[in-house]
């Protein structure tokens, strides 16, 4: 069995490196050119190196994950501005204020999938919303 360098990254996976000591089966075979190649390898304390960084597979993990976090709050933050903009909105028809005021950018494509705690903002008919796109 040949000795191998190992690199343990710190996400804990590891992978092989070059071959640090081969064993005396594999040194015969280089020497003389006859009978079977060493096909086991292990790794060993003196040649295994640990890295402070993760490994490859992970840092490209991380970095989609990152990518698609970033992208959900971007849509959290404008389903709350949409909501936060349909309550101001809502308000001001309550209170019959003149249309001129609302400067809301609320459409309905941006209320579409966007669900509404009835508690919270109450929408009786969808054509309450004709006049504000
Ligand atoms: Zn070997
Ligand atoms: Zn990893």
């Amino acid at each position: 069995m040949c000795v191998f360098k190992r690199f343990v990254f710190k996400c804990n996976h590891n992978s092989w490196g070059k071959e640090a000591r081969p064993c005396q089966k594999q040194r015969d075979f280089r020497a003389s050119g006859k009978g079977d190649q060493c096909i086991e390898s292990i790794a060993h304390p003196l040649h295994t190196i640990t890295l402070p960084q993760k490994c490859d597979y992970c840092v490209q993990v991380e970095a989609e994950r990152t990518k698609q976090k970033q992208h959900q709050d971007e849509i959290i933050l404008k389903i709350r501005d949409t909501l936060a903009g349909a309550k101001a909105q809502l308000k001001k028809w309550e209170n019959n204020e003149p249309s001129k005021e609302l400067t809301t950018t609320v459409s309905k494509a941006d209320l579409k999938g966007v669900i509404i705690d009835n508690n919270d903002v109450e929408i009786e008919k969808d054509e309450a919303w004709d006049g504000v796109a």
